[in-house]
């Protein structure tokens, strides 16, 4: 099995990185996606951030309050912190799980956004980080997420910078052109884990 770690800042592109790889035969595993699922109703997750946060981050229906939530970890740092420390082993434990059921000879991709941030580089035998500039990427959730400049420019300050990311980065893809160049440089980025699967299937037999 290849694992890949998939990084970069918001709207840098991972999602539309991830969709390609998939057409081409990879896994994905989505962190963001996976997130969601560990506090669904009825889920210890769910359980656990009610006993840290309180009621009031239940709506009505009984799921997360996720706008209200983030409102509050947006701006303060511990309260970030006390619900990474319930939301990420929960997130990983899933991750694990659902990877122990693939076949042996997959290339896994992991879409982790925080991947920088919570050094996990290890954890990967290739570590993939998509990059835009800031403008490009305000651009981009201006355009496509009926979000203000300004709003937009406040949740890229909140994340990692690029610098960070490319400091874990064995493979970087810049993704500030045409979807055609993106494409050329994921054609590339697919025929060396193909050859890294192959190269793996030979030591393991
Ligand atoms: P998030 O961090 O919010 O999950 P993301 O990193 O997964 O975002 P995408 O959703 O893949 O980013 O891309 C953000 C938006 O930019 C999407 O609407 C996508 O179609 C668009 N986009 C991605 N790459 C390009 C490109 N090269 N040119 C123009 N638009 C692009």
């Amino acid at each position: 099995m290849i694992r890949v770690g998939l990084t970069g800042g918001i709207a840098s592109g991972k999602s539309t990185v991830s969709r390609f790889l998939h057409e081409r035969g990879a896994e994905i595993i989505d962190a963001d996606l996976i997130a969601r699922e560990v506090v669904a109703p009825g889920t210890h997750g769910l359980k656990s951030i009610v006993e840290t946060f309180g009621e009031e981050f239940l709506a009505p229906d009984g799921t997360l309050n996720r706008a209200k939530l983030g409102e509050l970890v947006f701006s303060d740092g511990e309260a970030r912190q006390a619900l990474n420390a319930v939301v990420h082993p929960l997130v990983r434990a899933r991750s694990a799980e659902l990877i122990d059921h693939l076949p042996a000879d997959s290339i896994v991709v992991e879409d982790i956004p925080l991947l920088a941030v919570g050094k996990m580089a290890d954890r990967f035998d290739l570590v993939v980080v998509i990059e835009a500039t800031p403008e490009n990427q305000v651009a981009r959730m201006v355009r496509d997420r009926d979000m203000t400049e300004d709003e937009a420019c406040a949740r890229l300050k909140s994340q990692a910078s690029n610098a960070e990311r490319r400091a874990v980065a064995d493979v970087l893809i810049v993704n500030n052109g045409s979807a055609e160049e993106l494409a050329a440089q994921l054609d590339k980025l697919w025929l060396r884990l193909e050859q890294m699967r192959t190269e793996d299937v030979r030591v393991e037999g």
